[in-house]
């Protein structure tokens, strides 16, 4: 668990970074797997670009996604009992972040081991416009596809708490219907993204590619909008996981 906290603080720090405005004051929230039983999340009340190891509380995944349960019948107060309750090992007494239940969708549907929640200005100058969706459906460059996935999976605005995390578990369950694998980019509107990493170095590049990818889709704007890949262009650099595995079955590949 050491090596995961210390790789935990490293990337909330970088990502927190100020030359990167990607988070200002408690924004943002970051997250890893320890085990199958319990993950690391931000605790309330701490920033990411000043966080130690100390900033983070250790939850048990089955409780904090029994919060996700019969939503209506947990009131606010209800809920951040039972994260206090999801806890282990917390004689800090620390409280977990109010988005620590997406964060248990990210490291299990989601298939993450590292999380990077943030608010950057230039992904959100996109997401808080009219076009938030349209604008980012479809891919502008190669390195985008690689290391971003072939699109980000869209959230409309929802209240932040369980809502959100209900509607981001739907999200992750038709984008992996559809692309045969979950998201590396979940994009909330009039909010922020969600980078989905194997790793917390992959979790950055994610962050800084798709953040390349809001100020390249902005500066399109000024040169007479944007010019997106075809479909036949994307389809030769991304394929589904799961075609690569049935041209494998059929001895295609
Ligand atoms: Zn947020």
């Amino acid at each position: 668990m050491q090596s995961t906290l210390d790789q935990l603080v490293a990337m909330s720090l970088r990502l927190g970074a100020p030359e990167n405005d990607y988070v200002i004051l408690g924004e943002g929230n970051t997250s890893a797997r320890v085990d199958n039983e319990t993950f690391l999340v931000k605790a309330s009340g701490h920033s990411l670009p000043s966080i130690g190891a100390s900033g983070f509380v250790r939850v048990r995944f089955d409780k904090a996604l029994a919060l996700l349960e019969n939503e209506g019948d947990h009131a606010e107060t209800g809920v951040k009992d039972g994260l206090m309750a999801a806890t282990v090992d917390n004689d800090a007494g620390l409280r977990p972040s109010v988005e620590t239940t997406f964060h248990a969708l990210c490291l299990t549907m989601g298939g993450a081991n590292f999380v990077g929640h943030t608010h950057p200005s230039i992904v959100n100058a996109v997401l808080c416009s009219q076009s938030a969706e349209k604008a980012f459906a479809r891919p502008l460059f190669p390195d985008q596809i690689v290391v971003c996935g072939p699109a980000p999976a869209f959230v409309p605005y929802v209240d932040p708490g369980a809502p959100l995390a209900l509607a981001i578990g739907d999200a992750i369950s038709r984008y992996s219907d559809e692309y045969g694998m979950p998201p590396k980019v979940i994009l909330l509107q009039n909010h922020g993204m969600i980078a989905l990493g194997k790793s917390a170095q992959e979790v950055e590049s994610i962050t800084n590619m798709f953040a390349k990818t809001a100020r390249t889709l902005l500066g399109t704007f000024a040169a007479g909008g944007p010019q997106y890949m075809t479909p036949e262009n994307v389809e030769r650099i991304f394929t589904r996981p799961d075609e690569h595995y049935r041209q494998k079955v059929l001895g295609l590949k």
